[in-house]
This record gives C-alpha cells, structure tokens and sequence, in this order.
C-alpha cells in the first residue's frame, strides 16, 4: 500500500510559503527503502524574487540590531539546536539514508560553526590608530554585504548550511538558502529553530528547487554574494555566472582524496583510517578518501587488512544503530557508482572487494544498496581515478616511492584534502610543506578543519579566493571600510590643495 508523502515547501518572510506550481515538484526518497517519502516544491523566479524581497526588506533593521542581540539569537539557536540534535538527525538520516551517528556527527560539527559564529562580536572588532598625521585618527570597520544566498549539496543537508548563514546573518546580512532538492527537510527544520531563537522574519528565507531557483539567484540584482558547495562542474558554473552578474562568489567543488602510506606507517592504523574514511556516509563525503597511494612495499599486506576490514562492515538503514554504512542517495548515483567497478576492471584494475556482493542487513531490497568495494592497481587514466565516484569505492594506487606518490597527489586537478599515514616527521613535515592541496591530515583521514578555521580546497575544489567559515568567512560575508577622522582643534586651519601626507 503506499505510503502518504509528506509536502515540502518555501520559508519566505518567517513562514512556510507553498509553491504556486504543482507541476513544479519533486520527489523525496528515502534512500533504504526505495519508496517516496514527499514532494518538495521547485520555487519559480517570482518565488526566489518573493524570498529576496523578503530579505531585502529584514535587511535594514536587522544590520542595525546591535551586534550582542544578534550574537545573542545564535546563543538561542545553538541551544535549541542542541535540544533537537536528535530529530534534525533522524530528518537528515530519512532523506539521505547516512547512518544515525554520521548524522548526529554532521549536526555537532554543524554547531562548532554556530558557537564560533556566537563570538562575531569579536571577530568584526576593526583596528585603530591614533594620530596617524597630527590630530588625525584611522580606523577600520566591517560591514554587512545584503542580502546573501547559499546553494547547498545533498550530502550535508545541515552542516553545509551551517558552515554559511550563522555567519552571514551574525555579521548582519540577510540570507537566502538553497538547498539541495534531495534531501530538503532539514532547511525547513532549521528556519523553525530560527524563528523560535527571535530571528526576525525575513532574515532567513528557504527557497526549494533546482537550477531555475539557482540561476535566479544567480541574476537577481539584489543578491551580493553566493556561497555554494557541490559538484565541480555546477561550481565553475556559479562562480562564473555569479561573478559576471557582479556577484561576490566562493563556490566549493568536488574531490578527489588521496591518503598516502609510507612504508614505515602503523599499517593497522592506516588500514583503520582508509576504511573509516573511505566507507563513512557510504563515500558521500567531499573530504572521503577515494584514493589510497601505497608507497612499496607495503601495498598487498595494506590491501589485505583493509579488505579484512571491510568485509566486517555492517551495511543497513540508518535507523538501525548497529548499521555502519547506510544506502546511497539515489537508486541513479548507486547505479553509476556501480558502474565504475565494471570499468575499472575492463581498463585494468583489479577487484579486491566487490561491495555488489555485500550483504544488507535490514531495510527493503528496493533500497539504493551498493556495499563497500575496493579497487587495486589503479592508475591514473582509469576512469575510476580521473572522475570522483562520490562512493563506496577505495582505489589504490601502487607508488615506487614518496616522491612518486606526492606527484600523483599533486597532479590531480582536485585539490581538497589530503593524508599522509608514516612515524617519519621529517616525511610529513615535507608534505604538508610541498603537496598541492588545500587541506591535509598527518595520520588524521579527515582534516576537516575547525570551524575557527576555514574550509576550502584548491584548485578544481574551490573557484573564488575565499573559503568557508573561520575568518575567512567572516570576510567573505563582510566588506571592510577605512576611517581617516578629525576632530577640530585650535591648531586646524588653512587650505592645502596637495595631496594628503602625514605631517
Ligand atoms: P550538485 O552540484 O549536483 O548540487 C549542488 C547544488 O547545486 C544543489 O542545491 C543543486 O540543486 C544545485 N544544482 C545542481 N545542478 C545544477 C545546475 N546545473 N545548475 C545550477 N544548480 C545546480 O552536488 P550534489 O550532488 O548535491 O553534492 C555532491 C557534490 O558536492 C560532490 O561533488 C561533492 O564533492 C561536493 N561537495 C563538496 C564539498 C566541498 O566542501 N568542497 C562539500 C560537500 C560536497
């Protein structure tokens, strides 16, 4: 019998607002059963104008609301937040399919972002200088862009946003999300948990869709700046749309993460950390590791144990506790996920594991289920190297020595994380200095960075100069202006044409 779905709509102006199309809607899945949880409404461009109009008009009284109110609305958020963790998670694990503590673990690093953006009284103090010329005082402020907007992936529903509008709306912006249509409940969830906390209405807006909604924003004339975070291709399409529209853009990208073992690495640990981060949200982490480069000769005892390793994965529904790995997103992703396991093989590389083999312990047999696999002697040209698979799927890659692994670090045209697994600090000291990549772990698989830091990768992973969060978010949601002040004295006078000088 199936099941009643649930509508997914808008939040403009502090309320839900439902779509005015019905032929404009899609479906919502649930990932471990197969079966259409909801419908969620595609927002036209009346209806992204509608949300910036709505931000817009919040704008003026929430940037002059002082800066301890504001921060003073986080602290509430947080707290409530915090008080809700459990469904914001069970929302998140239903749409996505990601397991209950994956979930739960993308809600707490969500929060590191919200407690860093409750100390923005702080981090917007501006330098001063006194009597720079005679009499003369310079300072520096930051100030508020407008209104903002955020384009987000489906494979961090709440923490991707939350790595945007705590920020943007604590330096006194006014934001519109976007966020992806796969998994859109936990937007909905998160407007609530604002205006509960006393946002005004207005100041956080949720406009559902696909890329009519994101080219909308892209060109309406009222939007400042644009943050997004997805796939390689649509973030080169932002950047470069956003910013010829004038735009302030940093647009996140896809990856491609390698781990490199060194011969003299813990062989344990690292066959610990390549499964934990390479098998994690099923592969569906930008910051997964999808490559691992074996440094010889430690290549078959280090496939050996991670194979060992995954072949004790408990794959099943998130709701399940005891399930390490969920399904994929989408009964498509896990088809073409799949599809390169056959490729690999047909340009050369070997099975080591086969995830289609893998049993699921629970669920429905029409969930997106693909098990972990794990690809060896992968090289380079092999399409599953060239492309990310955003998967379950481990490739190893087999390197002479240290400087041939690093060249092929370096050579992938992504650029987001990256690890090195060894005891030798002067090896890892070395990396770090010399590897082409934005964000890399000494025997850590996932160097997410803290939220006092930024998050960003480079080259193919970020277009823009910008990353997220940290201070380098609190410049991009801000834009500074330079004070040069005089107060008259007895001394002033006099007419001078030249051009200013200290005197
Ligand atoms: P995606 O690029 O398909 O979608 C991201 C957002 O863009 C969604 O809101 C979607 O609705 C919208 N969108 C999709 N196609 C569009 C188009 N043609 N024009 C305009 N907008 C469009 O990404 P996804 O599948 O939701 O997420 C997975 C991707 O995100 C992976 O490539 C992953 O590496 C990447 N990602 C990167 C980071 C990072 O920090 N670098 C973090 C998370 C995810």
């Amino acid at each position: 019998m199936p099941q009643a779905t649930k509508h997914i709509s808008h939040w403009i102006g502090g309320k839900p607002w439902a779509g005015s199309d019905p032929a404009r809607r899609g479906d919502v899945y649930n990932p471990a059963t197969g079966q259409v949880t909801g419908t969620v409404d595609f927002a036209s461009a009346a209806e992204v104008g509608a949300a910036v109009e709505a931000a817009a008009a919040a704008f003026p009284a929430w940037r002059q609301t002082s800066l301890t109110k504001r921060a003073s609305v986080l602290f509430s958020f947080r707290e409530l937040v915090r008080s809700r963790a459990g469904e914001l998670a069970a929302l998140i694990s239903a749409e996505h399919g990601k397991v209950a503590s994956d979930a739960a673990g993308e809600v707490a690093r969500g929060l590191e972002v919200v407690e860093f953006a409750c100390g923005l009284p702080h981090l917007l103090k501006g330098g001063f200088s006194e009597n720079v010329s005679t009499g003369v005082d310079a300072y520096s402020i930051r100030q508020p862009l407008g209104v903002v907007a955020g384009i987000t992936p489906f494979n961090f529903p709440a923490m991707v946003p939350m790595w945007m509008f705590p920020i943007a709306i604590g330096c006194g912006n006014s934001f519109v999300l976007k966020p992806s249509e796969k998994d859109p409940s936990a937007s909905l969830l998160m407007a609530e948990l604002l205006a509960e906390a006393g946002l005004p209405d207005g100041v956080f807006n949720v406009v559902q869709g696909d890329k009519d909604a994101v080219d909308a924003l892209l060109t309406h004339p009222d939007v400042r700046a644009v943050s997004f975070v997805g796939s390689t291709p649509v973030a080169r399409y932002i950047y470069e749309t956003g910013t010829s529209a004038g735009k302030r853009v940093q647009a996140l990208g896809g990856a491609k993460n390698h781990m490199v073992v060194l011969p003299d690495a813990d062989l344990d640990l690292a066959a610990d950390a390549a499964v934990s981060a390479g098998f994690g949200s099923a592969g569906e982490r930008c910051m997964a590791i999808s490559v691992v480069v074996a440094v010889d000769p430690v290549g078959d005892e280090l496939v050996a144990k991670i194979a060992e390793r995954v072949a004790r994965l408990r794959v099943g529904p998130g709701d399940d506790e005891r399930s390490e790995m969920g399904p994929l997103v989408t009964g498509a992703h896990r088809d073409k996920v799949a599809s390169y396991l056959a490729a690999g093989v047909r340009e050369g590389a070997v099975l080591a594991v086969d995830g289609r083999q893998h049993p699921v312990s629970g669920g429905s047999a029409d969930g997106f289920w693909l098990g972990p696999s794990v690809l060896d002697h992968v090289t380079p040209p092999m399409s599953c190297y060239a492309d990310e698979i955003f998967g379950p799927v481990l490739s190893v890659v087999r390197a002479p020595g240290y400087t041939e692994a690093v060249e092929v670090v370096s050579g992938n045209p992504y650029g987001n994380g990256t690890a090195i697994f060894t005891n030798d600090g002067g090896a890892a000291r070395r990396f770090t200095h010399e590897v082409e990549v934005g964000m890399v772990g000494v025997n850590v698989p996932i160097p997410v960075p803290m939220a006092f830091y930024s998050f960003g990768g480079w080259k193919s992973s970020l277009f823009g100069d910008t990353h997220v969060h940290g201070t380098e978010g609190v410049h991009f949601y801000t834009r500074g202006k330079a004070v040069t002040s005089r107060w008259l004295d007895p001394s002033h006078g006099g007419v001078n044409l030249g051009f200013p000088v200290n005197s």
